[in-house]
């Protein structure tokens, strides 16, 4: 059987894609395949109200399960897409299986910018997904020292949540100044300086060269040499 439509990512793009064909009264069937275990949500509240603990998971998705079996938009979860076969119009998923298609949307979105270090992977965390907020979260809650790499939109706002938690917080940062790839020099001076106002430590123009392991803690290596 084909799918007429089968949208690939079921992130913001690809959820919005199947609502407005829905929307617009699309009668063909549609089917929605995502990586992850959840309904298509927005990422945004990862870095701020949903780490705070102020909104809940609900609140996050775009439309809810009810939502998508009403108006008979398949959602295929946990599953990922390794190859498209566009002779066939099919597409092969990692456990083998095959789907076909009649129209293809390939809406996969971006991927984290991991970094290269000796450290084993525990407590070391990259903020993408819901799950990895819900693992920071928790860790702001029982943690009293938060290293922080890059400090950009997301950066400083995991700072702004960890330092009202009364954690211990730095900042590092490759650039001389925050938010340098959008904002001018004044509008990051004032957020430096906001940050620094509320016990921020930032540590500019260094990068990053290897984080290792010291018992339970972490030593971040720096450019400057500095631990
Ligand atoms: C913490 C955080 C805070 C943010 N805050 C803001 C903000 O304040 N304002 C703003 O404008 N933007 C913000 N963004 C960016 C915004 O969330 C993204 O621009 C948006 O998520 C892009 O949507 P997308 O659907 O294109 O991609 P994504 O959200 O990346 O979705 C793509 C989906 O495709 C899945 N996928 C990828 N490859 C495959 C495959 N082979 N098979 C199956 N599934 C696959 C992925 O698992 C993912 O679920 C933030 C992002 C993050 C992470």
């Amino acid at each position: 059987m084909k799918n007429d439509v089968v949208i690939i990512g079921s992130g913001h793009a690809g959820g919005m894609t199947a609502i407005s064909l829905r929307q617009r009264h699309y009668p063909g069937s549609i089917t929605l395949i995502g990586e992850e275990n959840f309904l298509p949500y927005q990422r945004p509240a990862l870095s701020k109200g949903f780490l705070a603990g102020d909104i809940e998971e609900k609140r996050l998705y775009l439309k809810s399960e009810d939502y998508f079996d009403k108006n008979n938009i398949h959602i295929i979860r946990n599953c990922k897409v390794l190859a498209i076969d566009r002779d066939n119009k099919t597409i092969l998923f990692e456990n083998q299986k095959q789907l076909s298609y009649e129209k293809l949307v390939i809406a996969t979105g971006s991927i984290v910018n991991k970094l290269k270090t000796n450290s084993i992977a525990t407590d070391l965390y990259y903020l993408r997904t819901i799950k990895d907020a819900l693992k920071i979260r928790q860790k702001l809650r029982n943690q009293n020292k938060i290293t922080i790499i890059g400090a950009g939109y997301i950066g400083l706002e995991i700072a702004s949540i960890a330092i009202k938690k009364n954690l211990e917080v730095t900042v590092v940062e490759l650039e001389n100044e925050v938010m340098s790839r959008v904002v001018s020099s004044e509008v990051s001076d004032f957020f430096k300086n906001k940050h620094q106002s509320e016990g921020v430590e930032f540590k500019l123009n260094t990068s990053v060269t290897d984080i290792e392991d010291q018992g339970k803690q972490k030593r971040i290596i720096c450019s400057d040499g500095s631990v």
